[in-house]
């Protein structure tokens, strides 16, 4: 099939025609304002493409998706599930992507967020995630006869010498617990080195693993025991726990949240879709705001001609005729005389240290002579520098033309804390098939369709239950319209492979 054939569409002032698109090709719709483009592209070959996907999917699906009408045409033959990208909603938004617009990267923050696996954004180190239950059945599976102690993990690895924790453990009647790797009684006369670093954790309990496998409903008194003592560690370990195999000495550490044993200090927040997201302060890279690049005032461009003195408007900005004979050129005037340079050298010819202080200001006080129309006297200032001049004007003022007059003097660079990937370190550890989801985002369209295919039978395929429920997709996204639910499932059921994206835009005056 080479084309989309239409024949007789008459939605609204669409006077029966027919039409042959080409398929796989980027067709551009022109005409007069009001002649039908947006009849024939939206309300025609989009909604029919889409009443027919929807129809594909199963009863479950339709009843989360408003029917749609079947639009006013004989036939089209050849068309495939569309997207429509209005251009009326595209954002002027600095953090729009092709994906935010097409909403594509809606599915990829719900997938990143539902299997994708955490690391440490340090050592990148895989991080598990643990409920108490599942801690229970861990421990219940271990070896029958071995002594275990559980324990609360309280400091790690801090210098001092804790009187105030050990004590506090003393009062809360715990009889044991573990510093630096020993184990001692709490009546022990225990004096820690203030210089040096130490280790010390509760133990919340010793148990045999013994009789802990539930037999049908029956209340098993061991593993009520140990299932209180794993909640009691997890509440005094703030969400850690290490369970010691006092035979082999060895140590299995479980997390209720996800935690890096090296780097504790790590703050991983909940994976959540909306930590995904640039355009929320859950994800964005707090250095650029989610932008990826910060804007930086470039000297050059301040001093085009440094052959130029300051009187013949050495300093760009400020060379206007308004700012040259301004309030500006009277500070600089004065701070000439109070600092001692000369306003009619070329610029060139100063020294570094006189030229770093007007780029970027003079701390101590001046006094400016004014004398205008209005006003003659004397004013007490100081001196702000042209780059922290032009920085704050750039961030205060609320006329776009003003910034932009501004950004002339500015370079764009690269977030120097994400490296111009938008989102929290925390957030680019989360991997699904190996990619953080804006390496997701940077692949080809070829690459990311067998990327997807590709996840399908390994990390997707384990969870169908939860994951490839439309209700629960629609619940779990942000909006709510038939649109998303819609294409969530035309992702998540795996069908990327044979139903091609058709994207449809067209240009509107
Ligand atoms: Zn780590
Ligand atoms: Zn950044």
């Amino acid at each position: 099939m080479e084309h989309i054939v239409i024949k007789g569409a008459r939605m609204h002032n669409l006077k029966n025609i027919d039409v042959s698109i080409p398929r796989n090709k980027l067709t551009v719709i022109t005409g007069l304002s009001g002649s039908g483009k947006s009849s024939l592209a939206f309300d025609t070959i989009f909604a029919e493409g889409q009443r027919r996907y929807v129809e594909s999917l199963s009863a479950y699906a339709r009843q989360f998706i408003a029917q749609m009408e079947k639009p006013e045409v004989d036939s089209i033959e050849g068309l495939s599930p569309a997207i429509s990208i209005d251009q009326k909603t595209a954002p002027r938004n600095p953090r729009s992507t092709v994906g935010t617009v097409t909403e594509i990267y809606d599915y990829m923050r719900l997938l990143w967020a539902k299997v994708g696996k955490v690391h440490c954004s340090i050592c990148g180190k895989m991080l598990g995630k643990q409920s108490a239950s599942q801690i229970v059945d861990t421990i219940t599976r271990m070896p029958e006869g071995r002594k275990i102690f559980l324990l609360a993990p309280i400091v790690q690895g801090r210098k001092g010498e804790h009187v105030k924790v050990i004590e506090a453990i003393r009062r809360e009647g715990f009889v044991r617990m573990r510093i630096d790797g020993q184990i001692v009684t709490v009546d022990e006369d225990i004096r820690l080195d203030p210089k040096k670093t130490h280790t010390i954790e509760i133990v919340v309990d010793r148990l045999l693993v013994r009789d802990l496998q539930t037999k049908d409903g029956e209340v098993n008194a061991n593993r009520t025991r140990l299932a209180d003592s794993v909640e009691l560690c997890l509440k005094k370990g703030e969400g850690s726990l290490i369970v010691l195999d006092a035979e082999t000495n060895g140590e299995t550490r479980f997390a209720e949240s996800f935690v890096c044993p090296e780097h504790p200090e790590e703050d991983i927040p909940e994976i959540e879709p909306r930590s995904f997201s640039f355009n929320s302060p859950h994800g964005a890279c707090e250095n650029c705001h989610g932008i990826g690049s910060v804007l930086q005032v470039d000297e050059s461009a301040i001093i085009p001609n440094p052959r130029l003195s300051l009187s013949e408007g050495a300093i760009h900005p400020w060379a206007t005729s308004a700012s040259r004979t301004g309030f500006m050129s009277q500070v600089l005037g004065s701070l000439s005389r109070k600092v001692g340079f000369s306003m009619a050298i070329p610029w060139e010819k100063l020294e570094e240290a006189i030229r770093r202080i007007i780029l970027h200001g003079y701390p101590h006080p001046l006094t400016v002579e004014i004398q205008s129309m209005k006003f003659g006297g004397t004013y007490q200032t100081t001196y702000e520098g042209v780059i922290p001049n032009l920085e704050r004007r750039h961030s205060e003022t609320e006329s776009s033309y003003m910034r932009t007059q501004i950004e002339e003097y500015m370079l764009e660079l690269p977030c120097a804390v994400c490296g111009g990937r938008r989102l929290k370190k925390e957030i680019l550890g989360v991997t699904v098939g190996g990619k953080n989801v804006i390496e997701g985002t940077d692949m080809a369209i070829d690459e990311a369709r067998s990327f997807f295919v590709g996840l399908i039978p390994v990390e997707i395929a384990k969870g169908p239950s939860t994951l490839l429920r439309t209700g629960e997709l629609r619940r779990a996204n942000d909006g709510n319209n038939s649109q998303i639910a819609l294409r969530n499932s035309q992702i998540t059921d795996g069908s990327m492979n044979h139903r091609s994206a058709c994207i449809s835009a067209t240009t509107r005056s």
